[in-house]
């Protein structure tokens, strides 16, 4: 799960990343309002958490641009106490909720869950395919009584695979995803994290397999 994070204050934007990181999404951080713009207009994001206050281009008018150019990323706007008027403004705006600062991590947390929710991802239940299971949680593939930690990349392509279980994911499709643009040096990654996860399934004693569909990407087979 990918999120883009525009907020100016750099050690708010780093200490927000740090907290989101470690609960395994993708982020990336813009520290004004015209490159918040820029990369939320790719559309490859799962959330937008978004600051009013910014410079360039303030929050609201990222957000008004993107609904004009029907980018319908759910977004969370965060709003100082004083701005009673911008949650009003941002929701007008087509935000999908806000959130006042200071807040909470869990509050933070729990407003993330609750969007990409509503985008059809449920992010807090594990997914399962076969006899392995995703611990979205711990970051663990499990198969039985097994369990392999994963690395970030693979955890996240494992997580692509079994949310979209038996349909075929491309190598575009796991760098936009996860790299979040598309450069050729990357395709290469994307083997080598599947060799990393077919390796792990084999640990665990899996009857799952990574399937290789030759000029098209990977799939997900043994499901029964
Ligand atoms: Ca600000």
């Amino acid at each position: 799960m990918r999120l883009l994070l525009v907020e100016d204050e750099i050690g708010l934007a780093e200490a927000i990343g740090a907290i989101l990181r470690k609960e395994h999404y993708e982020v990336d951080i813009s520290n004004d309002g015209q490159s918040g713009l820029e990369n939320a207009l790719t559309d490859v994001y799962d959330c937008i958490i978004l600051d009013v206050m910014l410079p360039k281009i303030n929050g609201l008018d990222v957000l008004t641009y993107l609904r004009v150019k029907n980018i319908e990323t759910p977004v969370l706007l965060l709003t100082a106490k004083s701005e009673i008027d911008d949650k009003i403004k941002g929701l007008d705006c087509g935000a999908d909720d806000y959130l006042t600062k200071p807040f909470s991590t869990g509050e933070l947390l729990a407003r993330i869950r609750a969007l990409t929710r509503r985008k059809g991802v449920p992010v807090d239940i594990n997914p399962k395919y076969g006899d392995i299971t995703l611990d979205l949680k711990k970051g663990e593939l499990i198969c039985a009584n097994n369990s392999v930690v994963l690395g970030r990349k693979e955890f996240q392509m494992m997580e692509l695979l079994m949310s979209n279980a038996g349909q075929v994911i491309t190598k575009e499709q796991f760098v936009k995803k996860i790299w979040g643009y598309d450069d050729d040096s990357e395709y290469n990654n994307v083997e080598v994290y599947i060799s990393f996860l077919r390796k792990k399934l084999t640990m665990l004693h899996s009857n799952v397999k990574i399937k290789t569909r030759r000029g098209i990407g990977y799939c997900l087979s043994g499901a029964l």
